[in-house]
C-alpha cells in the first residue's frame, strides 16, 4: 500500500475502481491459472504481515526474517523494503504455497489478500483524512476477470477480511510516505542507529518487547498501565506502541499511548 498526493492518485497502477463500482472477478482451484500468481513475485511486507506469518509459523521475528526475506534498502532511500523470499527452484515460487494453494491463507500477507485489487492512500490537505483509492491490476495470465462474478472493491476487502490489516498497513503507508518527503536520520544515515531502532520497533517486534520492558525506555516514557499489560503478551499492542514511538520520535505526531517523563 502507497501513500500519494491526491492529484498523483491516478498515477498508480491498474485501472481505478470507486469503492462500490462493480467489476467482474472470481478465483477457483479449478482455473488453468490457479497458483500462477504466487510466483516469481516482488511481495513486499509490512510490519503487521511480519507479526502475522511468524505467529502463524511459531518463529521469533528475527528467525522469520532470516528464513524468509530480504532486507533492501534501495538507493536515496530512508528505510529497508523487507520482501518475502521466493524458493530458489525454476519457477521461483512462494515458499507458502503448495498445490492445494496457500498454507499460510488466514494470515496470507496484505498484498495477497487485496490481490487482483491493490489500495493506495490519497493525501489531501494538511489535517484531512487520507482517502483510500483502489485499483485493479490482475497480471495478463490471470484468468479471474473471465469468470462472470460480479462484486466491487468494497465488498472484496470485507470478504477478504482486511480491517485489521488495514489499521497497521494504513498508518505504516503514511510513516513511509513521511520518510520519503525528507531525511528522518540526519548524519547517521539510513544505516545508523535510529533507523536500526526504527526498524526494531516495526519490524522486530520480539526485541521491542525486551527492548521496552529491559532498558530505561519506560523510565523515558510513560506508557499506559493498560497497554502495558496488554504489550507483554499481545504483538499488536507492541506494534501500535512502536508506530507510535517512531510517529512521535521522528515525525512529531504526539500520541496518548507514549508520552516523555519530565
Ligand atoms: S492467477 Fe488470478 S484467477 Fe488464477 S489463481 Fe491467481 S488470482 Fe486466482
Ligand atoms: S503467501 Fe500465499 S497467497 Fe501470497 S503469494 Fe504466497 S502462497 Fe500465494
Amino acid at each position: 500500500m502507497k501513500a500519494v498526493d491526491a492529484d498523483r492518485a491516478d498515477s498508480l497502477p491498474g485501472r481505478r475502481l470507486k469503492a462500490d463500482e462493480t467489476f467482474q472477478f472470481a478465483c477457483r482451484p479449478d482455473l488453468a491459472c490457479f497458483n500462477r500468481c504466487c510466483r516469481n513475485l516482488n511481495l513486499f511486507l509490512y510490519p503487521y504481515d511480519v507479526l502475522r506469518l511468524k505467529r502463524r509459523l511459531g518463529m521469533t521475528a528475527d528467525q522469520f526474517l532470516d528464513a524468509y526475506t530480504d532486507l533492501v534498502l534501495r538507493p536515496g532511500r530512508s528505510f529497508p523494503d523487507v520482501l518475502l523470499r521466493m524458493t530458489d527452484n525454476a519457477a521461483q515460487t512462494c515458499p507458502f504455497v503448495s498445490p492445494e494453494g496457500c498454507t499460510v491463507y488466514p494470515d496470507r500477507p496484505f498484498t495477497c489478500r487485496s490481490f487482483p485489487l491493490e489500495k493506495g492512500l490519497a493525501l489531501g490537505a494538511a489535517g484531512t483524512r487520507p482517502e483510500p483509492v483502489f485499483f485493479l491490476n490482475p497480471p495478463p495470465f490471470c484468468l479471474g476477470p473471465r469468470q462472470p462474478q460480479p462484486t466491487t472493491a468494497k465488498e472484496w476487502f470485507a470478504e477478504a477480511d482486511t480491517r485489521r490489516y488495514d489499521r497497521f498497513t494504513e498508518r505504516w503507508a503514511l510513516v513511509q510516505d513521511r520518510f520519503g518527503r525528507g531525511d528522518p536520520w540526519g548524519a547517521e544515515g539510513p544505516r545508523g542507529r535510529r533507523a536500526k531502532m526504527a526498524f526494531m520497533a516495526t519490524y522486530n517486534l520480539d526485541a521491542f518487547r525486551r527492548f521496552v520492558f529491559e532498558s530505561s525506555f519506560l523510565q523515558r516514557f510513560k506508557v499506559p498501565r493498560e497497554r502495558l499489560r496488554r504489550m507483554e503478551g499481545e504483538d499488536e499492542a507492541l506494534l501500535e506502541l512502536g508506530l507510535a514511538w517512531i510517529e512521535w520520535i521522528l515525525l512529531g505526531i504526539r500520541s496518548a499511548d507514549l508520552r516523555p517523563r519530565r
